[in-house]
């Protein structure tokens, strides 16, 4: 059973998320994508929504082949994983600015819990510029996001500008 955890905020899902959690499904046998509870962070969506959220848009992209479950978790990734029986953390790499982050968190990790591999994969060309903070900031000004979060998320963005 390889099973993988997408962990991040996901404040909220874009289509790079997506993007992502597309190019797993042939890698895994279980994917949880994660939800990162921050308590420092204030965030536009709570956890909850945020879960739900994803819950609704998971069924566009699922196969049989692979489950697709969500959850949402406080404190290590690392603590997280094990607790599920993952021995995968997926993340996605858009640039190198992303990587530095990345490899750090990859190898603490990993010193955290040994057997939990840490597994990248990059980004879609279309979305490698697209980050949740981005579409939020871009959104709340009055610009179309149209196209790189779905439709559901950015229907929700409209609701909570009202
Ligand atoms: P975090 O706060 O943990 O970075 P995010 O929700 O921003 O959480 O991102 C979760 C994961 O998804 C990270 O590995 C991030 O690099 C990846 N990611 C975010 N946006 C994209 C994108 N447009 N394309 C590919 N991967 C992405």
């Amino acid at each position: 059973m390889r099973r993988a955890i997408f962990p991040g905020s996901f404040d909220p899902l874009t289509n790079g998320h997506l993007d992502i959690i597309k190019r797993s499904l042939p890698l895994f046998d279980e994917i949880i994508i994660a939800v990162l509870n921050n308590p420092e962070k204030k965030p536009l969506f709570s956890v909850e929504e945020r879960c739900v959220m994803i819950r609704e848009i998971l069924p566009e992209i699922e196969n049989d082949k692979c489950r697709l479950t969500v959850d949402s978790f406080e404190g290590l990734t690392a603590d997280f994983a094990k607790r599920s029986g993952a021995n995968a953390i997926v993340r996605g790499i858009r640039a190198i600015s992303d990587y530095e982050y990345e490899l750090r968190m990859a190898l603490m990790n990993r010193r955290l819990e040994p057997t939990i591999e840490t597994v990248f994969l990059m980004a879609a060309e279309e979305y490698s510029y697209v980050s949740s903070n981005l579409m939020k900031q871009v959104f709340m000004l009055g610009g179309r996001v149209e196209g790189l979060v779905p439709e559901l998320v950015e229907a929700k963005m409209r609701e909570k500008l009202q």
